[in-house]
Formats: C-alpha cells, structure tokens, sequence
C-alpha cells in the first residue's frame, strides 16, 4: 500500500494518511519535530476509533449480548497483536495500561512491593526519563531498597565498563531505557539483559521511544519486562502496554483493586483473575487498545525496519546541517542514533529558542525533557529537541536549519 513501482517506500504519500500534517502554524506551514513527546495519528487510526463507537461500543467481558462480545473480541484481538508485534509468546503476557509511566509503576509497585527488600538494589541509569526514576524512587522510601545508577559517557553513551562493579548479587532489577529521549543513544538492551540475568536480576526495558521506531522482539532480547506508550507509535492517547514473562506476571499480586479483575467477592475476600486480566481493574480503554491494534498494523503497513532506516538518515542529516551553525553543541553520540538531535546553540536559551522557532511554524521541544539528572550532567538547564518520525522530510530539516540560522542572527 505504501510501495512505489520501484519496490522502494512512497514516504511523500505517506504524508498524506495524517490529515494533521496539512495545518498551518502561526500562519506557516506546520512542521512537527516534537514526535518523541507524541507522534501525530494516521487516518487509520483514527477510522478505527470511529469505527469501534458507531459500531461496537459496549463494555468488555461483561455483557452477554451482541455488542459486548463485539467490543470484548476486538479488544482482546487487540491484545494479541501487541503480543506479535512485541514477539510475545501469548496474549496473557500484555497487559494494558495507559502507557509507559503507568507500566513502570505497575512493576515498581506490584512486583517490588512483593518481592524488594531493605537492601535489595535497583540498577538504573543517568540517562533514565522521570517515569523510570520516580516510581523506583518511591518503592526504595517504601522498602529500604537501594537506587545504583550506570554512568553516562560524555559522548552520551553508557559507561559499560562499570556495569560488572554495578551489578552485583544485590541487584534484583535492572531497568533502563531502548533509546534516550534526550541523546538519542540507543542502549545494547540485548547485552544489559545478559549481563543483568548472569547475577540472577530481572531486566525492565523502557521502549517509550523504540516500539515505533524499530523492531523489537522481547525474546530475542531477553527482558522480563518491556513498556511502551501508543501515543508515540501513531496510537491514541491512554493506552500503553505492560511486556511481562509469563511466569514472572503470574507470580506478581495485583495492584488496583476493582472490577474486572476478580474471579469471586465476599464481603471479607476476593479471588483474583490470572495475569493479564488480574492488573486490569475496572472498565479498560477499549478504544484505546482497538486505536493501538490500527496503528501497529499501519507501521507494520510500512516496516519498522525501513521506518528505523529513514529516521536514521533524517537524525544523521540533522546532524550534519546542525553542525554548520555558530556555537552548535549536539549532545548524544554522533555515530548511531534514535530518530532526535538535542542540541544547545549559544546565541540562545533553549526556551527562547524554541519559542523563536514556533513563529515559524516549526514544532520542537525546549527544556529538561524529564531528564533532570542527566541535564544536570552536561551542566545543561536544558536543551533544544527536534525528533522526527517517517512523515519528516529533508526538506523540513533544510527549513530547520534556516529558521535556526535566523534565530542566532536574532539573538545576537
Ligand atoms: C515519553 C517517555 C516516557 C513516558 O511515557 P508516557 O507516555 O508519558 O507514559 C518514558 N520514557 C521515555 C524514554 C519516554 O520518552
């Protein structure tokens, strides 16, 4: 569907299944490079939520009547096409959440509040978002478990030659993310999960900027846990996924008490459903998961190998053009990266920065992007992100470097 005669992608057509792309900004052609915060939704996508309320709308697992097995069917296909897209070996190892901060905390509190102890470790990394920080933080007041950080290189890199003093017998997880949000560095999770399973640790992989971006496969990488968010995949808002090993998922009491979740209730007692349905209390976001269900087939549509691919050469193009400008400084490793450059410029703050560039219509990030520890690692209040996905275009990056050229001319 997206194929041109030449057996290549038609990124061009590809921009016009997102109808958002046709907006104007400040009286300018929009030009959206704030996708790692949330990626803009396809037709598709957008045809299913509408199509799941004119025609399926009922609740799930309750109703013994025609639209409730509707709604019940296509929610639970939904959760079975996470599970291949994810390389899951069932269904019953998904369960949804409303993204990647509520899966993280899901662990944090359902599986650490089970099995942590007073010191107990968690190895994470500088260069973790807030949402694989703040939950640990608090499950370590909550059991006296300790929080061990894996440094980050200047080049935006991990320190992997600290990783076998970090990871010791202690350490009972170790969670840290697929690519920063802030450098772009894709982290070896294939390598980290080896090394954390050879001192008996479990691993949590944050995907909130890989799981659209490339293939993943959790087998292949050897995670007990992977969490992702579909608003950043071309899904809607609110719902996200929860990757845990089967064994691991049926072990872990749940969380959120309610309906849904339950087997049988009295009065004093409750008998609870297994994994995954067991973490899913009270009426689920149905459309969500039947809106993440139409995106995944959308980029699958495409390929996320070829969709890694173009990103790439969008982040190394980027890279390249940045490099022209005065008092440019690019964090982040300049060799592979994820589909962002974060970059400071001297002329500028990066809010006034980014501000200046809104005028134009061009859509970035400015600020600590939740990474607060690692800004204050490069000694940084901040910087500028553009992040782009497979409906960005060179032409848009030339325009990048225009407006970035006239904002240094501006500032100074
Ligand atoms: C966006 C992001 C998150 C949080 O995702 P939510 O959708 O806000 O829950 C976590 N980690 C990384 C690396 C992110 O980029």
């Amino acid at each position: 569907m997206h194929q041109v005669a030449s057996g290549g992608i038609d990124w061009k057509a590809i921009r016009e299944d997102f109808p958002i792309l046709r907006e104007r900004a400040h009286g300018h052609p929009l030009i959206y490079f704030d996708s790692a915060a949330t990626s803009q939704k396809p037709r598709a996508v957008l045809d299913a939520l509408r199509n799941y309320y004119e025609h399926e709308n009922a609740n799930v697992h309750r109703g013994l009547h025609e639209l409730s097995s509707r709604a019940t069917e296509a929610y639970e296909k939904s959760r079975q096409q996470v599970a291949n897209y994810l390389g899951a070996a069932s269904a019953d190892e998904i369960v949804f959440t409303r993204g990647t901060t509520e899966s993280i905390n899901l662990v944090a509190q359902a599986w650490g509040g089970k099995f942590l102890r007073d010191g107990d470790v968690v190895l994470l990394t500088e260069m973790e978002h807030h949402s694989n920080l703040v939950p640990w933080q608090l499950l370590a007041e909550r059991t006296g478990a300790q929080l061990r950080f894996v440094p980050v290189c200047d080049d935006g890199t991990l320190a992997l030659d600290r990783l076998s003093s970090l990871l010791t017998p202690e350490v009972k997880l170790f969670a840290f993310t697929h690519v920063s949000n802030s450098l772009g560095t894709i982290n070896p999770v294939r390598e980290l999960c080896e090394k954390a399973r050879a001192v008996g640790a479990l691993t949590l992989v944050d995907a909130a900027q890989s799981a659209g971006h490339m293939p993943i496969n959790v087998r292949e990488l050897g995670c007990d846990f992977l969490a992702f968010s579909g608003h950043k995949m071309c899904g809607p808002t609110g719902i996200g996924a929860l990757y845990g090993r089967a064994e691991i998922l049926d072990s872990i009491p749940p969380w959120h008490g309610g309906g849904e979740m339950i087997v049988s209730v009295t009065l004093e007692k409750s008998a609870f459903k297994k994994a995954p349905h067991r973490f899913e209390a009270g009426t689920p976001n149905i459309a969500g998961a039947i809106g993440l269900a139409a995106a995944i087939d959308y980029i699958e549509s495409i390929g996320r190998a070829a969709i890694f691919e173009h990103d790439a050469q969008l982040a190394g193009y980027a890279m390249e053009r940045l490099a022209e400008l005065p008092g440019m400084r690019v964090l982040g490793p300049s060799a592979e990266r994820g589909a962002l450059v974060g970059f400071v410029m001297e002329a500028a703050h990066p809010h006034d920065l980014t501000t200046f560039a809104d005028q134009y219509g061009l859509a970035m990030r400015g600020g600590h992007h939740c990474n607060q520890p690692l800004m204050r690692r490069f000694g940084l209040p901040g910087t500028t992100r553009a992040s782009f996905y497979f409906y960005n275009t060179k032409g848009e990056i030339d325009r990048m470097i225009e407006i970035l050229r006239d904002a240094v001319r501006f500032f100074s």
